[in-house]
């Protein structure tokens, strides 16, 4: 089961990358003992430090991935500290806040947490009109 989360983890990368930021290499490791989580680690290019990820297996497809791009945008800010703070940026308020992945409908979206204006669909950031 472990090969949807990498998936779902490689899904979010795109956005990642199409920000022109580095991405963590993907380690199928299931380090959540818990039968009701899928997981994996995410390892920085850069050094040896890891983030898990994890998410609950009987969960719809949109909310794994919006569950996923919160972690994975939790290690992007962290990776890159005060110069990436605010990834992904939000269009609306590009100094005050990154957007937050949110489930609108059936589909994880990235929107502005204050508008809650969607922006982008996950996986499509910086691809205009793409279908993700
Ligand atoms: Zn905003």
């Amino acid at each position: 089961m472990t090969a949807k989360i990498v998936e779902i983890i490689r899904h979010v990368l795109r956005d990642v990358r199409s920000s022109g930021l580095e991405e963590p290499r993907i380690e199928d490791t299931a380090w959540n003992d818990d039968p009701q989580a899928i997981s994996a680690m995410i390892y920085s290019a850069r050094d040896s430090s890891g983030q898990g990820v994890s998410v609950r297996r009987d969960l719809p497809r949109a909310e794994q991935l919006v569950s996923v791009a919160d972690q994975v945008q939790e290690w992007v800010i962290e990776e890159n500290g005060p110069i990436n703070s605010n990834w992904p940026q939000c269009p609306w308020h590009p100094n005050n806040h990154p957007m937050a992945a949110r489930l609108v409908g059936d589909q994880g979206v990235w929107a502005c947490p204050v508008l809650l204006t969607p922006a982008a669909i996950i996986g499509g950031l910086g691809v205009n009109g793409a279908d993700a």
